[in-house]
């Protein structure tokens, strides 16, 4: 069960109807390099991506500041296909001068818009392939502290552009307390400084426990993760994902020991249609807008 994605358990019918066309899911992950961020996309989809058979996008050349990188994956579950792709952004944090160190990703972003508006212009719009980012997974150094300016910094030039979800990385390496206190300073950090994180929306005529779900998973917001795609054995002889320490074993799909499924339940079932919706209702709608001003149309 640890392998299932369950996007093709969406609950309702809208859901349905777009998953039984196919459909495509861009996750951006973005974080100092060390922080975990491919090993949680591989333990998120349980998966081995591949490297896309299209040529990169130009950003992708580009070289030392931040290189960025694409990878995309078919999966099919239940005879429902997605087309997930995975931005990585391995560099940032890596260099002695970080100042900007954001703009290549903004611009990554904002280019997926550029190529999507592109299409929305053609005389045929029947086959529009949508490579937006639809979710940015922030990855927060586990200090236990509070956020870091560059982390506000970033932060601040995604949140008009993506839907940013931020999360704790290697959360194995801070106590429960540690891990409670943190998240409730990063909040603090985020409110004061303005940043707009995805909010997950509730409906009033939701049933109860749709609701009980939505408030579980906002409650847990930054979620506290922790990726391995190892199976180590427990030492009540179970096998697990997770990580050995001489103590004993961190479970990533065990709600006690982290936020991996929460964050999983969130990105890929309750809330995959509502982060494609807003990036293309908000955010994309807001760039383009800015960017016809910007050329006096
Ligand atoms: P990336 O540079 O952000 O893509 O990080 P990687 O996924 O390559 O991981 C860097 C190192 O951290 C590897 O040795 C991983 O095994 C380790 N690592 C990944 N996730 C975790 C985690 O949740 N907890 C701990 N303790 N280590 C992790
Ligand atoms: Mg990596």
């Amino acid at each position: 069960l640890t392998g299932f994605v369950g996007f093709a358990n969406l609950p309702n019918q809208v859901h349905r109807k777009s998953v039984r066309k196919g459909f495509q899911f861009t996750t951006m992950v973005v974080g100092e390099s060390g922080l975990g961020k491919s090993t949680l996309i591989n333990t998120l989809f349980n998966t081995t991506l591949y490297p896309p058979k299209e040529p990169l996008p130009p950003s992708a050349e580009r070289p030392q500041t931040v290189s960025i990188e694409s990878i995309s994956a078919d999966i099919e579950e239940n005879g429902v296909r997605l087309r997930l792709t995975v931005v990585d952004t391995p560099g940032f944090g890596d260099f002695v001068n970080n100042d900007e160190s954001w703009k290549p990703i903004v611009e990554n972003i904002e280019e997926r818009f550029d190529s999507y508006l592109e299409q929305e212009n053609r005389v045929n719009r029947q086959k529009i392939v949508d490579n937006r980012v639809h979710a940015c997974l922030y990855f927060i150094q586990p200090t236990g502290h509070s956020l870091r300016p560059i982390d506000v910094e970033f932060m601040r030039q995604l949140h008009t552009r993506v839907n940013l979800i931020p999360i704790i990385a290697k959360a194995d390496t801070l106590t429960d307390e540690e891990v409670a206190d943190f998240k409730a300073r990063i909040l603090a950090d985020i409110a004061y400084h303005n940043i707009h994180i995805f909010q997950a929306p509730t409906y009033e005529n939701e049933d109860e426990e749709a609701l009980a779900e939505a408030e579980e998973i906002a409650g847990k917001i930054p979620f506290a993760v922790v990726g391995s795609d190892k199976i180590v054995k427990t030492p009540d002889g179970r096998e697990v994902r997770g990580r050995a320490y001489p103590w004993g074993v961190v479970e990533v799909d065990n709600e006690d020991h982290c936020d991996f499924v929460k964050l999983r339940q969130m990105l890929v079932r309750t809330y995959m249609e509502e982060l494609r919706e807003y990036t293309n209702d908000v955010l994309y709608e807001n760039w383009r807008t800015e960017k016809l001003l910007s050329m006096g149309v």
